[in-house]
């Protein structure tokens, strides 16, 4: 994707959060919106303290509980995706503007892999005709081990 798309999706993902936090009388900090470019400025996935971490580093004065709640109302406005992978802490990534896809985890290294599988968009179609049942998301995750790619082969595994 070209900068100035990103900075189009920065942008718009800013406009929908500033309507939520209006909407719902949350107070509209210079933090919560640093938190957000943040998130829209990586392409990966990550947990919370990963990204308080982050954020420390970089010299933002912002608090963990300020970091976790945040992710909290993004994820409430659909600006983040969360994720529950394994007995892990929640991972996020942002989500406006993303294309949808799914996972692949490596269970030596941890390394999340995407995938997108066309085929999935039918099941949902099929499963929901069938069930009648209206079919607004899915999640899929498939663990095992890469090949090659791997930083830590499974003789010095870790747990994490
Ligand atoms: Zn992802
Ligand atoms: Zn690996």
């Amino acid at each position: 994707m070209k900068p100035d798309n990103d900075q189009k999706i920065t942008n718009t993902a800013k406009e929908i959060f500033e309507q939520y936090l209006l909407k719902n009388k949350l107070r509209r900090t210079p933090e919560r919106f640093a938190i957000l470019e943040e998130i829209y400025r990586r392409n990966d996935h990550f947990d919370a303290d990963q990204l308080y971490d982050f954020m420390k580093q970089n010299n933002y004065h912002i608090s963990r509980a300020t970091v976790y709640n945040t992710l909290e109302l993004l994820y409430k406005c659909k600006l983040v995706q969360r994720h529950q992978f394994g007995q892990n802490s929640a991972i996020f990534e942002k989500a406006y503007g993303s294309r949808q896809h799914d996972h692949l985890i490596c269970l030596d290294c941890g390394k999340i892999f995407e995938f997108c599988d066309p085929r999935l968009h039918k099941t949902e179609e099929s499963m929901g005709q069938m069930l009648k049942f209206k079919v607004e998301s899915h999640s899929l995750t498939l663990y095992g081990h890469c090949q090659g790619a791997c930083d830590n082969p499974p003789s010095s595994k870790k747990t994490q």
